[in-house]
């Protein structure tokens, strides 16, 4: 059907509809202008004729839909503990109420309260960070990533960085070894072979313009088999002889050994901090649970040197992570309630029982109003992720969502749960929704429910 364009009302006839003008206490003129001009035109593109009223209630809708916030809330029925895409490390209670005072006023950021001086935003944290992990002291930057281009560029800018081959890592895309090295300004010397590299490999590459021996933890990937590193304090040893020095990107900055959630493969920052090297990086919200930062933790000399080079002004650490940051160290100053009470750290130690519990309290929630979908209870297996521990599972009993008798597929209620509002992230394994509840509060259990009843009648 074709309509006659010459019937589509122009913008300043649209503009002075009742319904239009009321819009004005809500949106700004050239808001509602160019909105109405996108429903005009796709009124003349589809060519189907629409009235007055459907249009005014087009501009009225679409307006709504662009000033709707798109970073909002979540929930996280995967089971993946630091899951990047949905933020990572969830901040405990006293982080988020430090983040919201410090973000609705001003704050004690950088100046001493004493002497009415200028003072560093590092304070807050040193004394806390060197208490916990030994170390002589401490820098924070904005994340990880930052925290190992800084290291690079302060220590070895201009010079030669030793790495192992087997440790030429990429993590989520964007972070690689070798270009983070060249963005630093050093050059690459790759060490050894993917799988096997000695000491003496180090040795060899040692040369008058090596600034620094680089280690890197395989966070993403793991190599099997037949495989060899040099131990760290041997390359430390190494380094000394010839006054180079090494920095350890552990990737995850724990604190608890996280053996005790049955995860190896992980090194706390103490135990890294140990073996002597110049200084670690890691980022604060992974195991640590906090904001997204970067933190490095070493020699004194080392850090100053970091400290004072320019990258580490454009490396800053903003005000609401640095809160944020505060409060979830203060969480370890108590290492009874610090499992409890840091969202990560509690998602990890939910043991099976537990989990049980969860698990059967979520499927009665859900039973109450779902009739057609097919609801039980499964075991199955939750992942730490984040790139902070390599293919490491733990054990978890989740709630299975199939077909049953309505007609949606896995994959259609996987999406539909995604599109409900807040979006609930869950995965599909063997034709069924599983939903984890390890990574869930129980507040969320009645919206999941609730979001069901409404899927299956869709
Ligand atoms: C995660 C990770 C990074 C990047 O840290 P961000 O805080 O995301 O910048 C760097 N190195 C290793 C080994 C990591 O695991």
């Amino acid at each position: 059907m074709t309509i006659d364009l010459s019937k589509i009302p122009s913008v300043t006839r649209v503009l002075t509809e009742p319904g239009v003008v009321a819009l004005k206490q809500r949106y700004s003129h050239d808001f509602i202008v160019d909105t109405i001009q996108d429903v005009l035109s796709s009124v003349r593109s589809n060519s189907i004729f629409q009235d007055m009223k459907t249009i005014v209630s087009k501009v009225e809708h679409q307006l709504s839909q662009k000033s709707k916030r798109t970073m909002v809330g979540a929930i996280n029925a995967t089971g993946v503990v630091l899951h990047t895409g949905l933020g990572r490390a969830v901040l405990s209670a006293s982080a988020a109420h430090a983040v919201h005072e410090v973000a609705r006023g001003h704050c004690i950021l950088e100046i001493d309260t004493e002497t009415g001086q200028r003072g560093s935003r590092q304070n807050h944290f040193t004394s806390l960070l060197t208490a916990f992990t030994g170390a002589e002291s401490a820098l924070v930057v904005n994340n990880n990533a930052a925290a190992v281009v800084l290291s690079i560029a302060a220590l070895a800018g201009g010079k030669e960085v030793l790495i192992s081959r087997g440790e030429l890592v990429e993590i989520g895309g964007a972070f690689r070894i070798p270009e983070i090295i060249a963005a630093s300004g050093a050059k690459l010397v790759e060490v050894g072979s993917t799988n096997r590299t000695r000491l003496s490999d180090f040795e060899k590459a040692i040369t008058p313009s090596t600034g620094l021996i680089l280690k890197c933890h395989p966070s993403n990937y793991r190599i099997v088999g037949f495989t060899e590193q040099p131990r760290v304090e041997d390359l430390v040893s190494l380094g000394a002889k010839h006054d180079i020095p090494v920095v350890n990107d552990l990737g995850s900055g724990a604190i608890l050994d996280t053996l005790e959630f049955g995860i190896s493969g992980t090194t706390t920052m103490s135990t890294a901090l140990k073996s002597g090297v110049s200084a670690i990086t890691a980022s604060g919200d992974k195991l640590l649970g906090g904001p997204q930062c970067g933190l490095i933790l070493g020699k004194a000399k080392v850090v100053a040197q970091m400290a004072t080079h320019p990258l580490a002004r454009a490396f800053r650490i903003d005000k609401l992570s640095l809160a944020a940051l505060e409060a979830t160290l203060r969480e370890y100053q108590n290492m009874e309630s610090v499992r409890n009470r840091i969202p990560t750290l509690r998602y990890l130690s939910r043991t099976i029982a537990e989990l049980e519990l969860l698990a059967a309290e979520l499927e009665l929630a859900i039973k109450e109003i779902v009739s057609q979908l097919s609801i039980g209870i499964t075991t199955s297996e939750s992942q730490v992720g984040g790139g902070s521990l390599p293919g490491e599972m733990l054990p978890t009993v989740c709630v299975r969502v199939s077909t049953g008798t309505s007609q949606k597929s896995a994959n259609d209620i996987v999406y539909l749960l995604r599109m409900n509002s807040p979006a609930i992230f869950a995965r599909v394994h063997a034709n069924a929704v599983l939903l984890d509840p390890r990574t869930l509060e129980c507040h969320d259990f009645a919206t999941i429910a609730n979001a069901l009843s409404r899927i299956e009648m869709e």
